[in-house]
């Protein structure tokens, strides 16, 4: 008999899920992973600590209260790197907490140290003293994530040139930043830098960003990051970083210089895969480091499965925790319904963006007739209590069968508020749900019944034009 059933390498929320998962039907599941990294990037560089310094940010510059207590309102003048990280430090030390419970209260064994493959059932974990034990198990689940992408050409200092994991340890506020890469992570710090009050400079070769979002939903982000004194230099790619004693000077292709305190690299990631001797199990990985899998999770390797970011697209904490559930369910023949097609985005922007379902662009290129539904917060009782003004929902409404076919939000709550859309299209609910619904009041829930009467009102009109 093999060690355990099933051996995770990696414990972010990919590995994590499979190893609970299998233990909860019952079989002997392990989970390798480094003691100090309990939890993975999504907990001690990724996902948590940016959300929780996002709040930190939020809270201590006032930046929601301003529309409220004008612009000069913050909680705190000089805000530290100090009162920033305490608040992350706190948060990750009590989610370690809860994962270490977990994994003994389903009796997962954690076994400290780095994985590598000696065949296809066997893996050497290595410990901090630098001894290897050999493990073995009947399924194998690789769960080892990404790090973030450095181009050869820049020289990193973790100081005043960062990346995503380095940017977390930075020793002050800086008083001006560039930011290479204007996807989501670029555009979060991009906007925590921009309400500390550090004037930004975001730079990215693409010639515009977040372009799988809703188009105007971009821009209401543009808008108010503009207003927050950050500049956009779209269409146009680095040439170099120069390291200076007062500063770091970006220099771009088209000759344009920019000094700033510190530049923050958000160029990509790359697959965790070259430590793991995937050629003894009889797998590889490709350029980025990424691991082929099938629907189920598998590789090309049927006992070896490969789940959360080093698979890929879309490389989230809330995708990989349900890859890891399903491919351990896979692997003990339990059944499966597979990930839905219908996933929610979340971008912990200022203001934050959340969508589910299709965009304006995306049907209108597939030929699919919508009716647009808006909702504004300012028109909203609990958008004037909370002071947001600039918050909006988006339903895009089948005219035929009112079923609802997008869910576009921007501003306070976003990320919560689009689980209702979520809901009512995950069962194939119409929008005449939304517009009988009650709905609490005052809330910013609300929003979904304005959007529904708007959006129906103007399908009305048409139908009556039509008659
Ligand atoms: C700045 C930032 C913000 C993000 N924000 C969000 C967000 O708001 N929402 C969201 O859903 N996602 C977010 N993400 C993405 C999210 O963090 C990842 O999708 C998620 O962490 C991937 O989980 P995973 O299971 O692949 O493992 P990871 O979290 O990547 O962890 C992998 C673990 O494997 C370990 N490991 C690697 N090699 C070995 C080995 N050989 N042996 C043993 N262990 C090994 C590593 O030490 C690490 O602990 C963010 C990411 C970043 C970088």
């Amino acid at each position: 008999m093999r060690d355990y059933d099933i051996l995770v390498i990696g414990s972010g929320p990919g590995g994590q899920k499979a190893a609970i998962a299998a233990a909860k039907l019952g079989r002997r599941a392990a989970v390798v992973d480094r003691a100090d990294s309990l939890g993975g990037v999504s907990l001690h560089t990724g996902t948590i600590p940016s959300k929780t310094l996002r709040e930190a940010v939020l809270y201590l510059t006032g930046i929601n209260q301003r529309d409220m207590y004008g612009q000069s309102y913050r909680l705190k003048d000089d805000i530290t790197i100090g009162d920033l990280t305490s608040r992350t430090e706190h948060v990750v030390g009590r989610e370690v907490d809860v994962i270490r419970s977990q994994l003994s209260r389903n009796r997962v064994a954690h076994l400290p140290g780095t994985g590598r493959f000696l065949d296809e059932h066997t893996v050497a974990v290595r410990d901090a003293s630098g001894q290897d034990r050999a493990v073995t198990a009947d399924f194998v689940v690789i769960a080892t994530g990404t790090r973030p992408a450095r181009p050869a050409s820049v020289e990193f200092d973790d100081r005043t040139v960062l990346d995503s994991d380095s940017v977390l340890r930075m020793e002050r506020v800086p008083r001006s930043m560039v930011i290479v890469g204007a996807g989501v992570i670029g555009m979060e710090y991009a906007s925590m830098f921009a309400a500390l009050g550090s004037k930004v400079t975001v730079v990215e070769q693409r010639e515009g960003m977040l372009g799988f979002c809703d188009a105007e939903v971009v821009e209401a982000l543009r808008y108010h990051l503009r207003d927050l004194a950050v500049t956009f230099r779209f269409g146009e790619t680095v040439a170099a970083v120069e390291r200076h004693e007062r500063g770091t000077l970006t220099v771009l292709a088209s000759g344009k210089k920019i000094a700033a305190d510190a530049v923050m690299y958000s160029a990509g990631r790359q697959g965790l895969t070259e430590g793991l001797d995937l050629e003894k199990a009889g797998l590889s990985a490709d350029g980025r480091g990424r691991i082929a899998v099938d629907a189920d999770y598998r590789t090309a390797v049927p006992h070896i499965y490969a789940v959360g970011d080093v698979i890929g697209f879309p490389a989230l904490a809330a995708t990989s925790m349900e890859q890891g559930r399903t491919a351990a369910y896979h692997a003990f023949g339990e059944p499966v319904h597979g990930l839905q097609d219908l996933q929610p985005i979340g971008i912990y922007t200022i203001p934050e963006i959340s969508f589910v379902g299709r965009t304006e662009d995306e049907l209108t290129d597939a030929l699919v007739p919508f009716e647009v539904g808006v909702s504004r917060y300012r028109e909203l009782a609990r958008g004037q209590i909370i002071g947001d003004a600039h918050g909006m929902l988006k339903l895009l409404v089948s005219p035929g069968d009112r079923k609802l076919l997008g869910v576009h939000c921007f501003g306070t709550g976003a990320t919560e508020l689009i689980h209702i859309g979520h809901a009512v299209m995950g069962c194939g609910g119409t929008v005449d749900y939304l517009v009988d619904a009650v709905f609490n009041y005052p809330t910013l829930a609300e929003s979904y019944k304005v959007a529904a009467l708007d959006v129906t009102n103007k399908i009305r009109q048409i139908d009556r034009l039509g008659d």
